[in-house]
């Protein structure tokens, strides 16, 4: 049988997979399935393609080609070097470096591909991209839509019909389709987006904020200085990948320029809410396409089963939330975002192989991780809302981290608690650990808490607490966090946090939701430890939150942990006019 292989060519980067062992595999190298689409002439005359071309593009801007894929189907040739080069000419440099991994990696002569376009591309464009695989040595069997290839990556084994949204952002274009997927056979209802729009939009707000930063600090121009400002992209975009799994980026570049004879340090700490209001713009303008490709595709929104995120720049958690907020549904990512394509390309090359249609191996978690929060649960505020942190399927090794923020001045410590489960209530998921940060005295109210976890392949979960003004840190390890919780033990944890909850114990009031711009922002409030000398009241006010309004709610949680950070300080005179405030609202309310 002769090997075909499945690649997706893509505008930033490229990937090519193969069915190995029955399964979809991306071909990696280096432990790294992803080839930059960059091609580019060295100093010596040789060409390069992929990584050592994309390196030297800040350096030989003219001597390197990006994004070719913008070009194909045009008449447009571009130089390099002595030489001029059309659209096919070379994408076929990218395609032949991705057939000559195949071969390596296979041991096979490759000389077949499926190859990946968007669902937009006309005849010409699809025509060029079938030259270009000519040109590299491969006859191009089929030509498959990019929105199809992600569909069949995540629905090649299921026979139910499905409709299903494909949101693809990736570094300089943003597509959007709706898909049928019925008996293994994919159909594209509609596709729509926006081929500026992407990752290196998101750089661009963060490099500009940078200048702005120099010119206020310094003042200091760097806007017409190119190599400062290739530092300042590529740090933007570190930082900006790093926001995907952290509240904060430090950025540094040392060295990025000179003012008066000395040299000036970039030192910029960039926080995730402030680079998602950066960014909202561009998001919104994707939900607008989402909402044309329903609208063409003539559906609802409830008609959708599904939501696959495709490309790097949907790892941006504000995207989900968003998706989620319109359209109800969690959005499906078990698949890497970068890869999903080209799995979905050499599935569709399995068939042309004769090859059952072959499913995926994933490495997810089957459960999701998180924490407690005070916030309103379906407009009652609660004090056990759960704030997911690694959310079930999601691809593992996952590291992700929130901030919260402390209630009080002088705030002594935080009740962390560890729960596993889907449920929007804490309460009724599994508590799988409890920690204690104690904090370093007379920080200000609202200063940040740092909760990360990180999950492994094995179910070890690590958790850290950093105080983020001090950098003081605890951290503890679940060994088992995968372990299957049988239907008992689920009970027996379910009543034994009843128990503790009804006994007041350490349970509570951990963290405290505002009303803020979405999910991921929301300012989370880490509580103080409970101290059992006013129980009794601290009860009576808990049984009036869920009648109670949302600011009488606030009022009673505000003075429940104002009582039990003034009982733990031993400050019982105070913590006396805090409980006679809050027996002057249960009066009313009982
Ligand atoms: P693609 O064209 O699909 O390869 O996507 C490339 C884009 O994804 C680039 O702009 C990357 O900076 C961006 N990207 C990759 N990983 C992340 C991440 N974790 N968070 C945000 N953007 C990312």
């Amino acid at each position: 049988m002769e090997p075909i292989i499945g690649i997706d060519l893509g505008t930033t980067n490229s990937e090519v997979a193969f069915i190995m062992d029955g399964k979809s595999t991306v071909l990696m190298e280096n432990d790294n399935g992803i080839v930059p689409s960059c091609v580019g002439l060295g100093a010596d005359g040789t060409m390069s393609v992929g990584t050592a071309a994309r390196n030297q593009a800040t350096l030989y801007p003219d001597k390197t080609v990006l994004s070719i894929k913008r070009l194909m189907g045009s008449q447009e040739k571009v130089a390099l070097g002595n030489d001029s080069y059309t659209p096919q000419e070379i994408s076929a440099f990218i395609l032949k470096a991705l057939k000559e991994r195949a071969q390596r990696i296979t041991g096979q002569t490759i000389t077949k591909a499926v190859i990946t376009t968007p669902a937009y591309f006309t005849d010409a464009q699809r025509q060029a991209t079938r030259e270009a695989g000519e040109i590299a040595g491969l006859t191009v069997i089929r030509i498959l839509n990019e929105p199809t290839a992600a569909a069949l990556a995540y629905e090649s084994a299921d026979a139910h019909a499905r409709t299903i949204l494909v949101y693809d952002l990736g570094g300089g274009t943003f597509d959007v389709s709706i898909v049928r997927i019925e008996d293994g056979v994919v159909e594209v209802l509609s596709s729509t987006g926006d081929n500026h729009l992407g990752g290196d939009d998101f750089d661009l707000e963060i490099e500009n904020r940078l200048l702005e930063h120099i010119e206020k600090e310094y003042s200091i121009d760097l806007s017409e200085d190119t190599i400062a400002r290739a530092r300042l992209r590529h740090a933007a975009e570190k930082a900006k990948i790093e926001l995907s799994s952290a509240p904060y980026a430090a950025i540094e570049e040392d060295h990025i320029a000179k003012k008066d004879g000395m040299d000036v340090h970039l030192s910029y700490e960039l926080s995730r809410v402030d680079f998602q209001s950066m960014i909202e713009h561009h998001l919104q303008k994707t939900m607008d396409s989402v909402n044309k490709a329903l609208k063409d595709a003539a559906m609802l929104p409830s008609a959708l089963d599904k939501i696959i995120l495709v490309g790097g720049s949907t790892r941006i958690p504000r995207l989900s939330a968003m998706l989620e907020d319109s359209f109800g549904i969690f959005p499906n990512q078990e698949i890497d975002p970068d890869l999903c394509v080209a799995m979905g390309a050499a599935i569709q090359a399995g068939r042309e192989m004769g090859l059952d249609s072959a499913g995926i191996l994933l490495d997810i978690t089957p459960y999701t991780f998180g924490t407690s929060a005070i916030g309103e649960l379906d407009g009652v505020m609660t004090e056990t809302l759960f704030v997911p942190l690694i959310r079930r399927n999601t691809k593992l090794p996952a590291v992700k981290s929130e901030v919260f923020w402390t209630v009080f001045s002088g705030q002594e410590r935080v009740q962390i608690e560890v729960y596993q489960g889907e449920d929007r209530d804490a309460v009724n998921n599994i508590l799988i650990g409890t920690y204690r940060l104690d904090l370093s005295p007379h920080q200000p109210e609202s200063s940040p808490v740092i909760l990360k976890y990180e999950l492994d392949f094995n179910g070890i979960l690590k958790i850290t607490a950093i105080e983020k003004n001090t950098g003081k840190q605890i951290t503890g390890v679940i060994e088992n966090a995968f372990s299957e919780i049988s239907q008992d033990t689920v009970s027996a944890s379910k009543s034994k946090i009843d128990k503790v909850w009804e006994s007041l114990d350490d349970l509570d009031l951990d963290l405290d939701l505002d009303t803020a711009i979405d999910d991921s922002d929301e300012k989370k409030q880490v509580p103080a430890e409970t101290d059992d000398a006013f129980e009794s009241l601290i009860a009576r006010a808990r049984a009036t939150l869920e009648n109670a309004s949302a600011e009488d709610c606030e009022e009673i949680i505000n003075l429940i942990e104002e009582i039990k950070t003034l009982a733990a300080d031993k400050k019982l005179d105070e913590a006396q006019k805090s409980a006679q405030a809050l027996e002057d609202i249960l009066f009313y309310l009982e």
